[in-house]
């Protein structure tokens, strides 16, 4: 259940400072554990996303907010963790009810939220620009300057997280940003948007700052990329969407980073810590329902091992407990929405055609519990080859498939033959095998007896189809600025050409 009135969930949008409800069409959001409606949501208009983007760029360019010293930007982006911590109990739970995720996660993600903002205070508070070495009568320095507007666009899987790495770094940067939310998950980020509304306000600062503009991708989403006043635009989705966007972006000769999607292979080696590899497999790929970028959804086995490892993680992922967000002995919550469990469902379906043994899952559990919810059973398949469809295309769902390997050729030509190049575990005692397979397979992010923890220090994004740029670590905010070179003379001999 919320823990918040259902008065205080957020359904306005906000444009150029002002909240209000969109002049676009109704959407309804849905808790996935019940099918109920929690709100119902007004997206904004092609025009109101224009006076979002007219309004950011004013307050971009407000002196008050250009000229703001670094240590004073800093305080805001504090203020604003302050105040996701004061109200960190009311966003998971509006997270729960918005995404299904389990409470554990959320809290974990509010959390996370919170330091984002201040690990970014401290960046932003201790950044420097460069004077760089002379090779001539002059000083040279390199000087970062905010792009002005930036477009801000996230999907469903963790709004508040995601909104939180893109909104500091932004914000920290000098820039004013227009969040798009996704049309399914559109509440923490108007949470989050109250917040910052209510930290501008006290530090007298421009309220057009921020807007947050929930709508359809394809109509608000690709107003926001296109306005003129848009001068970067740092996408997390999926890779068709992300090329979308890069296209888009070419006309206007726009920055875009993109964090997309993911087939990211889990690697047992023969020599693994079986208990240490099956208890990260399983949290690799079925925390959040495998609804996670970097889920490892494709798991590699020495060939010897295989049968035993295979078929002890299978007696232990069927008793992983499936269950509402909010119980606290949840593992595997619901999917975000009904239409993605059938898609999810279609997965496995097509899985089956293509030869698949369906290990465990397969379907979405039985009861009265799970009635009315976008439930779908952890499931585990293998018999099937790395080019079959199953093995490449990014379900994005609680599946997981299995494949035996041979040698470390054979591993790292499976592990590679894929469009992606997000993540990889690799779960072993031999660190030089380790460090080999870490440096050859293609990856933004490789764990290494571990997986899918963060730290809001290490960069991170993708490779090949998984994306372009990095968020996050001390340089996270660069991606929002542009790099100008000064060049100030220094002597008084004659310039070539003087009389
Ligand atoms: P998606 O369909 O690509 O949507 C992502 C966002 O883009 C949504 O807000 C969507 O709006 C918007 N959008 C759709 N079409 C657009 C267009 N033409 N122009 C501008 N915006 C547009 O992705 P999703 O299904 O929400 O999310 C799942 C994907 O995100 C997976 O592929 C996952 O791997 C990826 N992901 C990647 C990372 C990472 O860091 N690499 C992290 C999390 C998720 P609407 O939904 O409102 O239509």
């Amino acid at each position: 259940m919320l823990s918040f009135p259902a008065a205080d969930v957020p359904d306005e949008a906000l444009v150029a400072g002002s909240w209000r409800r969109g002049a676009g069409a109704p959407v309804e959001t849905v808790d996935p554990a019940t099918g109920l409606a929690i709100a119902t949501v007004h997206a904004v208009t092609v025009e109101e996303v224009a006076e979002a983007a007219e309004g950011a760029a004013r307050a971009a360019a407000d002196p008050g907010w250009r000229s703001l010293l670094p240590h004073r930007r800093a305080r805001l982006l504090h203020r604003i963790a302050d105040l996701i911590e004061e109200t960190a109990e009311q966003l998971a739970a509006l997270q729960t009810a918005d995404t299904g995720k389990a409470l554990t996660e959320t809290r974990a993600l509010v959390a996370s939220a919170a330091g984002t903002f201040r690990y970014t205070a401290a960046a932003l508070e201790t950044a420097e620009e460069s004077i760089t070495p002379s090779r001539g009568d002059y000083l040279t320095m390199s000087v970062f300057e905010p792009v002005g507007v930036v477009g801000a666009i996230n999907p469903w899987n963790s709004p508040v997280a995601s909104d939180a790495q893109k909104l500091a770094p932004a914000l920290a940067a000098g820039n004013a940003v227009l969040l798009k939310p996704a049309e399914w998950t559109p509440l923490v980020s108007l949470a989050l948007g109250r917040l910052v509304t209510r930290a501008l306000a006290e530090l007298g600062l421009p309220p057009g700052l921020l807007s947050v503009l929930p709508g359809r991708g394809s109509v608000v989403g690709d107003a926001i990329v296109r306005h003129p006043c848009v001068g970067k635009v740092t996408f997390t989705g999926g890779t068709a969407t992300g090329r979308t966007i890069a296209h888009a972006a070419a006309d206007k000769t726009m920055p875009v980073s993109l964090e997309l999607g993911g087939k990211s292979p889990t690697i047992v080696l023969a020599d693994a810590d079986i208990e240490q590899a099956l208890a990260g497999v399983m949290f690799g790929v079925f925390s959040s329902s495998g609804q996670s970028c970097i889920a490892g959804s494709r798991l590699f086995v020495a060939r010897e091992r295989y049968d035993a490892f295979v078929g002890e993680l299978v007696a232990r992922v069927r008793k992983l407990r499936v269950g509402p967000g909010t119980s606290p002995d949840t593992q595997v919550a619901p999917l975000v929405h009904h239409r993605h469990r059938d898609t999810v469902a279609g997965y496995v379906d097509l899985a089956r055609s293509e030869g698949a043994r369906v290990l465990c899952g397969g379907s979405a559990p039985e009861g009265e519990a799970y009635r009315d919810g976008a439930y779908y059973l952890p499931t585990v398949l293998d018999g099937l080859d790395n080019a079959s469809r199953t093995c490449q295309e990014e379900i994005f769902g609680p599946v997981l498939v299995a494949l035996p390997f041979d040698d470390e050729e054979d591993l790292v030509r499976m592990a590679n033959d894929s469009v992606y190049g997000l993540a990889c575990g690799i779960w072993t005692r031999d660190h030089r095998a380790a460090w080999r397979i870490a440096r050859r397979v293609d990856a933004g992010t490789v764990w290494i007896n571990t997986y899918k923890q963060f730290s809001i220090a290490t960069p991170f994004g993708g490779l090949k189809d998984s994306g372009l740029g990095r968020e996050k670590g001390r340089d996270g905010m660069r991606a929002y600025q542009r790099q100008k070179s000064l060049y100030w003379g220094t002597s008084d001999a004659p310039l070539p050409w003087a009389n």
